[in-house]
């Protein structure tokens, strides 16, 4: 049998692949490192390379908290806690603060043995393992033991694992180029394999055993979504199409993803991650259902015949010990509005037309509803469809090609929707404070940021929008991911992602961005996105660029 690879091969390899910012460099080290491993190995290595230590849509995670890891990192190198503040001031990164401080080590390990992606990989299990009373010591211990057998360079990307911050700028893309370059792909192929596969650990594993090229979906095994391009008016939607298509209600709620085959139901979220225990209603919906199908759809909160408020589901979501609470404030029905597999076949690939009309026979008997549609062709026919679902309460449009086939992970131009409000951002905390009066002993202003390249730059600061319940809630969550306390200010682990909406972009030089959000307000906590989701700055600077171009006109 072949040993696998050292863990500090892939260290090196990352830490190039870091220093270089040409694509197509990291593209050809990640390829030429991942070519003659082993499958597990090649799935090891691809999966951290992704920043992840577990495989999209497994239940369990292996999650370590920043303070613990900070705790480890202090034990076993002895350093004081205003170095490690230095330090992390420095680098403003949890792995990079971990290889400086591990450069001096107090402890050693009983037995000096070499780490392997396998054993690296067999520590991130147990502690995926780990759970109930006494499993943060015991995770503790884990990760004590990895950081005692590191290398400083080793002991850095062990961290950004598992703070999930590798920041090496290999995004998916790269990465899946990269596997299809090793083992001999096409760009087809491996985009594909890619999107049904969700996981590209899994995909690079299947790819080094050769049987990438064939994948098809399985049911339980979750595949990226497909997504909506957004249009800014009806015009432009009926010349887009310029002919007739199904114009949908846009749901408020969350994308879910059914899975059901041998009498079991389980649902994932637009991350991948499985949903299925927050969900009682959608699994009751099947239960008895004799077909094998995966659905797509949007779990939303409903009630006589109408949509409750989408806050009523996060607090749902949120606050599992008040669950049933909650559920009955907010009973979810589920609008499934695409087919993708069907009795042991994939059915992505079949006109929509086609899949809506296998879709009603899976719903047909169940609770569970398909989307409300009207057919449209024309600007005045979009917009009435526009202000009928308005009225209902709805969010506005997806409008759908009856001849398109189901895009997996892309945004494809097959689904555009329309919304009435200006722009939102999708943004992420990084850091918050202590609020006055009333909000006293709460921390209820956030700064946030949004995506450049690498890096994270901020754009704001919005203290209206949240409920006090999301505020206390908030405010222990922020407290658990804080990096650094100052007091009345925290800076926190880019972690919490929130859809802020805002009258305009100005420029300024308060922020590390350059510009500004006027008036930001948060619309909601976007729980359902994480950090890769968040919006960019090129997006800022568009809404900006686009303002700009209205003042000019009017001139
Ligand atoms: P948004 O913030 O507008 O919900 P998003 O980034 O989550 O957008 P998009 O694909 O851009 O996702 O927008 C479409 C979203 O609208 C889907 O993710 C889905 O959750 C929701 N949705 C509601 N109703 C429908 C529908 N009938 N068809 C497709 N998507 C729908």
């Amino acid at each position: 049998m072949k040993h696998s690879a050292t863990f500090l091969s892939l260290a090196e390899t990352l830490e190039r692949i870091r220093g270089t910012a040409s694509k197509k460099e990291k593209v050809a080290l990640v390829s030429a490192f991942l070519k003659g491993l082993t499958p597990r190995d090649a799935e090891v290595a691809a999966r951290i390379a992704s920043g992840r230590s577990s495989e999209r849509g497994s239940r369990d995670e292996a999650q370590v908290g920043y303070s613990a890891l900070l705790g480890v990192i202090r034990e076993v190198t002895g350093a004081t806690e205003s170095a490690v503040s230095k330090s992390y001031l420095k680098h403003g990164d949890l792995g990079e603060l971990a290889e400086e401080l591990l450069s001096e080590k107090k402890e050693q390990p009983l037995f000096k043995e070499e780490l392997t992606l396998a054993s690296v990989d067999d520590a991130f299990a147990r502690l995926r393992g780990t759970k109930g009373h006494g499993a943060s010591a015991a995770k503790r211990a884990i990760v004590k033991s990895l950081i005692l057998a590191a290398t400083p360079l080793e002991g850095k990307y062990i961290v950004k694992v598992l703070t999930g911050e590798m920041r090496t700028g290999l995004v998916s893309g790269l990465l899946a180029e990269a596997i299809a370059g090793a083992f001999g792909l096409s760009e087809e192929e491996a985009n594909r394999a890619h999107m049904v596969l969700g996981d590209i650990g899994v995909f690079a594993g299947k790819a080094a055993e050769g049987k990438a090229a064939k994948v098809e979906i399985e049911p339980f095994r979750p595949v990226n979504f497909m997504l909506a391009e957004p249009y800014a008016t009806a015009g432009e939607i009926a010349e887009h199409f310029g002919r007739l298509v199904y114009a949908e209600y846009k749901y408020d709620g969350i994308r879910a993803q059914v899975h059901r085959s041998k009498g079991e139901t389980r649902i994932f979220s637009r991350r991948l991650e499985e949903i299925t225990s927050g969900f009682p209603e959608i699994v009751a919906a099947f239960k008895d259902s004799k077909r094998e199908f995966v659905l797509d759809g949007e779990a939303v909160p409903f009630s006589d015949g109408r949509p409750l408020p989408f806050q009523l589901l996060q607090r749902r979501l949120r606050r599992m010990e008040e669950f049933e609470e909650a559920a009955r404030q907010a009973p979810v029905t589920y609008f499934a509005f695409d087919l993708l597999f069907l009795e042991g076949k994939e059915t992505v690939d079949l006109p929509l037309s086609e899949r809506r009309r296998l879709l009603q026979r899976v719903v047909t008997g169940t609770t569970a509803r398909t989307a409300e549609s009207v057919d449209v062709a024309t600007e005045r026919e979009i917009q009435l469809a526009f202000r009928e679902s308005r009225d209902l309460g709805y969010e506005g449009l997806v409008v759908k090609d009856p001849d398109s086939v189901y895009g997996m992970g892309k945004r494809g131009s097959g689904w555009v929707k329309l919304k009435e409000e200006l722009d939102t951002l999708d943004v992420v905390i990084v850091a918050a404070e202590y609020g006055h009066g009333k909000r006293a002993g709460v921390i209820s202003d956030y700064t946030f940021a949004v995506r450049d390249g690498d890096r994270l730059k901020t754009v704001g600061k919005a203290y209206s929008g949240l409920t006090d319940r999301e505020i206390d809630e908030m405010t222990r969550k922020l407290k658990e991911i804080t990096v650094k306390d100052f007091g009345y200010r925290r800076q926190v682990k880019p972690e919490v992602v929130v859809e802020v909406a805002f009258d305009s972009v100005q420029k300024s030089d308060r922020h590390d961005s350059g510009f500004a959000l006027r008036f930001p307000r948060i619309k909601r906590i976007r729980d359902d996105k994480g950090l890769a989701d968040i919006d960019t700055i090129a997006k800022v600077a568009g809404i900006f660029s686009g303002q700009k171009l209205k003042v000019d006109e009017a001139a």
